[in-house]
Formats: C-alpha cells, sequence, structure tokens
C-alpha cells in the first residue's frame, strides 16, 4: 500500500539525521528557502496551506552499498513533520494527533496505521544493522 505520508525513520548510525548539523547555517538557509518556494505556502505532502512550513530532508537508504543519498528537502506542515519522525513524537509529541493526521491525509484506517508502522519498524531494524553510511549529498550541487 502506498501511502502519501509515510512513516521515514532515521537510522541509528547515520552521518545527517540533520543537515543542518552538515551544512553552514548560510547554506542550510539557501536549502530551507528553496524549499518554502517551492511549497508555495502549502505542505507539499497533504496540500494544507500553512503559513509556518518546515523544511524535511528526505533520505534514501541503499542496504546492498550502505549509502544514504539525500534525495530532497520539502516544505511540510507541523502535522506532516510530526508523523514522519512518529518514533520522537511517541516521546515527546502528540500521538494522538499524529495518528489522526496519517489517518486523515493517507484515508486509511487505525490498524492500517499499526500496519504500516510495524512495517517501517522492521525496516529500521534492517537499516540500523548497517554500522557505517556512506554520505551522498550530490543533491546539494544544484545550489552551487
Ligand atoms: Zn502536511
Amino acid at each position: 500500500m502506498e501511502y502519501k505520508l509515510n512513516f521515514e525513520l532515521v537510522p541509528d548510525s547515520v552521518w545527517g539525521s540533520n543537515l543542518r548539523s552538515i551544512l553552514k547555517p548560510s547554506m542550510w538557509d539557501v536549502v530551507r528557502r528553496d524549499a518554502y518556494a517551492r511549497a508555495h505556502g502549502r505542505c507539499m505532502i497533504c496540500g494544507k496551506s500553512a503559513k509556518r512550513l518546515e523544511a524535511h530532508e528526505r533520505w534514501d537508504y541503499n542496504l546492498q552499498t550502505h549509502t544514504q543519498t539525500l534525495v530532497d528537502v520539502v516544505g511540510i506542515c507541523h502535522d506532516c513533520h510530526q508523523v514522519i519522525h512518529i518514533g520522537r513524537t511517541q516521546l515527546v509529541g502528540d500521538i494522538d494527533r499524529a495518528i489522526d493526521h496519517f489517518l486523515k491525509v493517507n484515508n486509511c484506517t487505525y490498524p492500517d496505521y499499526v500496519k504500516a508502522l510495524k512495517q517501517a519498524n522492521l525496516l529500521h531494524q534492517e537499516r540500523n544493522k548497517v554500522g557505517e553510511w556512506a554520505l551522498d549529498l550530490s543533491w546539494l550541487k544544484r545550489f552551487t
């Protein structure tokens, strides 16, 4: 089942769970503003119009080559961001609100949510078996 809004669980041993810690502040600003510009005031995942968008980094994790590749930075709403990082939301966020948002955006049921979370956790475990990820930031070349 392909959902519009998915969990993106970041492996425990990664270089860049946070581009902000890799890029100089001025560069991160450029990347982030580009994402907001492309969003045109709407969440790039659920389409909700939002006054304040958040920049979310999308990574591809290749289990064969042990490479994590930056594939996009998108402007999204706070609710979608809370769903994407559901592990953190379970600890410090509003989990009920996140679940409601997942169900609404994906037009699915609570059992679907549970199933999707289970799959995401399995994938997370697979990725955690990789000791060290190589980092591919070639996506950023567009800004230079
Ligand atoms: Zn959204």
